[in-house]
């Protein structure tokens, strides 16, 4: 336990820098697929699209694969 009073203001810095770059990794960890590694294609997997995927806003966005998406397409993140 660090006692606050005992803390420079070198060693706040320290550990504000230590917590962004914590927050950098979580955000990597968040950022979309891309539509080859998720194997997107423009067309449905049988009754399975972008338009009945909960991942979708309409008209054309995703929220887990980047850039543009068809309502009539499907990728393997589907859900
Ligand atoms: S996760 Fe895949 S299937 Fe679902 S909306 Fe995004 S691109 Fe379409």
């Amino acid at each position: 336990m660090v006692e606050f009073r005992s803390l420079t203001r070198r060693s706040l810095l320290l550990m504000l820098c230590a917590a962004s770059g914590g927050l950098g990794a979580a955000t990597r960890a968040l950022a979309k697929s891309s539509k080859a590694a998720a194997a997107y294609r423009g067309a449905p997997n049988g009754r399975q699209s972008c338009a009945n995927c909960a991942y979708f806003n309409p008209p054309s966005g995703c929220g887990v694969v980047s850039g543009p998406v068809s309502a009539r397409g499907w990728c393997n993140l589907w859900g």
